[in-house]
């Protein structure tokens, strides 16, 4: 008999139609002998319009009271879902995080998950019963309810298998894997039958959704057997394996990733002087912006001009505190657009393969598309772009990757 933790995301429960059919799926693995933990998202569009709500109060609304508010999207589907399974003859029983005991820090709306007591899923489980518990939550030392940052889910469905010991983590989802790229934007992306840990939290960071970082991390520190599949559809989904297996035929890029959600600033004519880089990022990083990827050109006329890019949520605070200091510093201007979007091929097939930047760089250009920003690593290359020609980008270096799905096999 195995443990199985079994995390539903926003669609899959997005209605009490869907809430039934996921009660008939989990009933189906019961009735194998499984002990089940069920991990559930608020239905679809809950979070948002929570967040909504709070918005309609104040711009800035107090990050504790925004956590007690959307913390009840994940309520009301626990206690649905905990509904529907003891309809059709399923004991279960729901739990909110602070009834587990999900212990985070205080970070409220972005916390991070301390603890988990194990004791009264355990206690359920051998009482026969299926155990739901609301994702995305948690509650700190002094009671207070906190949440895990958007997508947090995942992360609380990994965390759990971990802390039980679970011999798997399923993470059902409305796609049936993990793919070369969003299948949304590129209809011949191809649904992996593996990635690697390393891989997959690349791709989480570089803005695939599919699989929130901190689940992704979770389960690769803690060795957690991890599969993306579809909610309603049968099929092998995608495994997220630790070993890297020496293939002939392993691509050199396993998926390609971008995000929308950054913003550039520039500030130019600043003085080339020693400590140039932390007289900008330190005032930066006081205000507690997060600065991505940074160039300081070469300079001309001893002054240089340096370029960061920061999340768009914090653009106005970065470039608020910048026009400072350029005024400090006596810099000539200060620029912003927010107009920008990262592009990003991820494969630990790089390492051993020269001249993959090159490659991207090609197809960028053949289609006329400037290119920014770079940055690499081992396993990734990154690129900024102006935003409208995304689509037009991550479908080109599909194809210059070789990952397009045969004709006739894509969506
Ligand atoms: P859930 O509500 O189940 O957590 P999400 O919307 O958070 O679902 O994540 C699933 C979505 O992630 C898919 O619908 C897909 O559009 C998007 N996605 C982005 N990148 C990928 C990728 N590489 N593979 C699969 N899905 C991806
Ligand atoms: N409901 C939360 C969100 O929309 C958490 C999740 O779905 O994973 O971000
Ligand atoms: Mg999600």
């Amino acid at each position: 008999m195995a443990l199985i933790v079994q995390k539903f995301g926003g669609t899959s429960v997005g209605s009490v139609e869907r809430i039934e059919q996921v009660a008939a799926k989990v009933k189906k693995f019961r009735d194998s002998g499984d002990d089940i933990v069920v991990v559930v998202s608020a239905m679809s569009g809950e979070t948002n319009r929570l967040i909504d709500l709070a918005k309609q109060i104040s711009e800035q609304p107090v990050a504790r009271e925004l956590d007690v508010m959307v913390s009840t999207g994940e309520q009301v589907t626990i206690a649905l879902l905990a509904m529907a399974l003891t309809k059709i003859g399923v004991p279960a029983v729901s739990f909110t995080g602070s009834q587990v005991r999900i212990l985070t820090d205080s970070a409220h709306t972005k916390a991070r998950i301390l603890q988990i007591d194990s004791q009264r899923i355990n206690k359920e489980l051998k009482a026969g019963r299926v155990v739901v518990v609301a994702g995305f939550q948690g509650v700190d030392e002094d009671g207070n309810i906190t949440t895990l940052g958007r997508g947090g889910s995942d992360t609380t469905g990994v965390a759990l298998a971990a802390a039980l010991k679970a011999d798997e983590c399923q993470i059902y989802t409305d796609v049936d894997g993990v793919y070369t790229t969003d299948p949304r934007v590129v209809a011949k992306a191809q649904r992996l039958d593996k990635i690697t840990f390393e891989e997959m939290l690349e791709m989480a960071s570089l803005g695939s959704k599919v699989l929130q970082i901190r689940a992704v991390e979770f389960a690769g520190k803690y060795s957690v057997p991890l599969r993306v599949l579809h909610s309603f559809q049968e099929g092998p989904g995608t495994l997220i394996t630790l070993d890297e297996e020496e293939s002939m035929e392993q691509p050199i890029i396993s998926g390609i990733a971008f995000n929308r959600d950054e913003a550039k600033l520039t500030i130019r004519g600043v003085p080339d002087t020693p400590g140039v880089a932390f007289k900008i990022l330190g005032p930066i990083s006081a205000a507690n912006v997060e600065v991505d990827m940074i160039v300081q050109n070469v300079a001309h006329d001893n002054t240089t001009d340096f370029t960061f890019t920061v999340h768009r949520n914090d653009y106005h605070n970065a470039l608020q505190v910048l026009e400072g200091i350029a005024r400090d510093m006596g810099a000539r201007e200060v620029i912003g657009d927010v107009d920008i979007a990262k592009v990003s091929i991820v494969g630990v097939g790089m390492r051993s393969h020269a001249g993959v930047a090159s490659r991207m760089f090609e197809a960028l250009a053949k289609e006329n598309i400037n290119i920014q920003m770079i940055s690499t690593s081992e396993i990734k290359v990154s690129v900024v772009i102006e935003e409208k020609y995304l689509e037009l980008a991550v479908r080109a270096l599909h194809t210059a990757f070789e990952l397009d799905a045969p004709a006739g096999k894509g969506e």
